[in-house]
């Protein structure tokens, strides 16, 4: 029932449908990124992150918790907009009184901009997606220190013998790793330029076709491939992992259309985060 697709170094797993369920576990970041449903393999990602409070992203969160105090495992660190920390509280709250058990949760609060240290030279920055619901993306990304410009021609020994006499030969550069936009305007990339940077731009493509024009799509906020197709030229990610298809395509049918449809250079980076045959997931 899970899809897993592979981008670069990080493997995406899990399930998205859009309007019925979303959630994606990225095992290398330690992260899931919304819990429309809670699989059982999500169990040991550290770090969940909430897009926005619509059931099919967050429906699943007690689920999730119950799969892991069954698995000795702590809860997660959640991630969410400012905006819902008290819904989303309250909810879990009455949950926990309903089952007679549950346990305290590390709720982070965030608003657009923000930067929150992950683990190891790992942060992630919150930007605000467009959605007819307070709503936010994530960007995962490194600070890491790299040989500045000047320096990179000097041979191995010497960059050491240079370090250990104090000289300053690295500066500190932020690498966009990893970036998560769903149920958002295409208006984002716009507000959001450096998106279209990261190594992989996971974004959601609910509608591809003339079944749902763009202006629907858009009074729902979401987007359309035309709007894509249309900004081709913009994204310089090395893959473009698209999702969120809505349930009115069959997934061969997804698989087809963006075949037919995408220009080659777009088409080389694209990744379909959707199975390939059979019914819809689930
Ligand atoms: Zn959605
Ligand atoms: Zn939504």
């Amino acid at each position: 029932m899970l899809t897993e697709v592979q981008a670069g170094p990080y493997s995406i797993v899990g399930v998205s449908v859009g309007g019925v369920y979303t959630s994606l576990c990225v095992p290398e970041l330690g992260a899931i990124l919304d819990i429309g449903i809670a699989p059982r393999s999500f169990v040991g990602a550290p770090h969940l992150f909430l897009s926005h409070g619509h059931a099919d992203h967050v429906g699943s969160l007690v689920t999730l918790l119950g799969h892991r105090g069954l698995a000795g495992v702590d809860p997660p660190r959640v991630f969410l907009p400012a905006e819902i920390e008290e819904p989303v509280r309250e909810g879990v709250r009455a949950f926990t009184l309903v089952q007679g058990r549950g346990r305290t949760l590390d709720y982070v609060p965030l608003e657009p901009g923000q930067v929150v240290p992950l683990h190891a030279d790992w942060e992630v920055r919150a930007f605000r997606t467009l959605h007819s619901v307070p709503s936010l993306g994530y960007e995962f990304r490194r600070r890491v220190q790299k040989l500045r410009t000047e320096f990179l021609g000097l041979p191995g020994p010497e960059i050491r013998a240079r370090r250990l006499a104090g000289e300053d030969l690295f500066e500190p550069v932020i690498r966009r790793e990893f970036a998560y936009a769903t149920d958002t305007l295409i208006d984002v990339l716009d507000r959001e330029p450096e998106l279209c940077k990261a190594r992989v731009l996971v974004l959601e493509c609910t509608f591809l076709d003339d079944r749902k024009g763009r202006w629907e799509c858009r009074e729902k906020c979401h987007i359309h491939l035309d709007e894509i197709i249309e900004r081709a030229d913009q994204f310089e990610n090395e893959f473009l992992v698209l999702m969120h298809f809505s349930q009115i395509y069959r997934p061969a049918e997804v698989h087809e259309i963006l075949k037919r449809r995408l220009p080659a250079p777009l088409a080389r980076k694209l990744v379909v985060f959707s199975p390939d045959r059979g019914p819809l997931p689930g």
